[in-house]
């Protein structure tokens, strides 16, 4: 299943199925709720709705967890040696933003944003202390992220929390695509194009620490709950990486494709 949050004619959201192009009423349920329930979802209230109605992003992640330098190649873009470890950090679900809206930031704040585009692994059932073989079992579905960074506060700031959590820098794809609908998610590519140049290329299988490594040690630590949203780590290819650097410009358009999840597309709005 492919799901999304749609706006209804009365202007409230809900939660619907995309399939064969179009979105079907799932009734009166939001996405969260769906993912609670272990994807339940009541057939007697599905009907194809009419038209395009407006969608944004699926829902609010109670937790977003990140991986950092988790692609080997871009680890050594950056610098940076292969962490022995998973380098952990979050982002705050205020960050997230949906398909179509705007990145935004002032330019007295940050000067050096720049893309992520990474696999997001959606935890379905809550666990602590998962072990590895049951990992996949706690996993609802997956979507796709843009781990916007402003690179010179994470260079300033050393934590890394306004770099990575700043408002508008966590967009979200529109679908949630549920884990039976994806044979390997770590035989996926993954694309990002800024202004339609193709700047990273990659395969999920280059994830050095795999999603049920990650659910194992991350539930070590913290809860996971459903709903909450795990990003994998990015692939080569991000503008800190280029020579010279390349940023983020006012009037950009970063697309982040996954094959069998979409695109998400945003556009970048500097202000001040
Ligand atoms: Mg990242």
């Amino acid at each position: 299943m492919k799901l999304v949050t749609y706006q209804k004619r009365d202007g409230s959201w809900q939660a619907g199925e995309l399939r064969d192009g179009a979105i079907h009423s799932l009734g009166n349920v939001n996405l969260l709720d769906i993912i609670i329930k272990g994807g339940e979802v009541d057939t007697s209230e599905q009907f194809k709705l009419q038209g395009a109605p407006k969608t944004m992003y699926p829902y609010r992640p109670p937790k977003i967890l990140c991986v950092g330098r988790n692609y080997p190649e871009h680890a050594a873009e950056l610098g940076n040696e292969l962490p022995k470890k998973p380098l952990i950090f979050s982002k705050f679900n205020t960050a997230v933003i949906g398909d179509g809206d705007s990145i935004r930031w002032r330019k007295d704040i940050t000067q050096q944003v720049d893309w992520e585009g990474e696999l997001g692994v959606v935890i379905g059932k809550r666990g602590f202390n998962i072990p590895e073989e049951e990992a996949y079992e706690h996993v609802f579905g997956y979507l796709l992220a843009n781990d916007v960074t402003a690179r010179d506060l994470q260079d300033s700031d050393k934590q890394w929390t306004r770099a990575k959590g700043m408002d508008t820098f966590c967009p979200l794809s529109t679908c949630v695509v549920t884990k039976d609908d994806i044979l390997d998610p770590h035989n996926l590519t993954i694309e990002t194009h800024v202004n339609g140049e193709r700047v990273q290329h990659g395969s999920t299988g280059e994830m050095f620490f795999k999603i049920p490594f990650l659910i194992a040690y991350l539930s070590r630590t913290f809860t996971l709950e459903s709903g909450d949203l795990i990003l994998t780590g990015t692939p080569a290819g991000v503008g800190k990486g280029m020579t010279p650097p390349r940023f983020l410009q006012h009037g950009d358009t970063v697309s982040v494709s996954i094959e069998e999840i979409g695109t998400l597309t945003n556009t970048c709005m500097v202000e001040g």
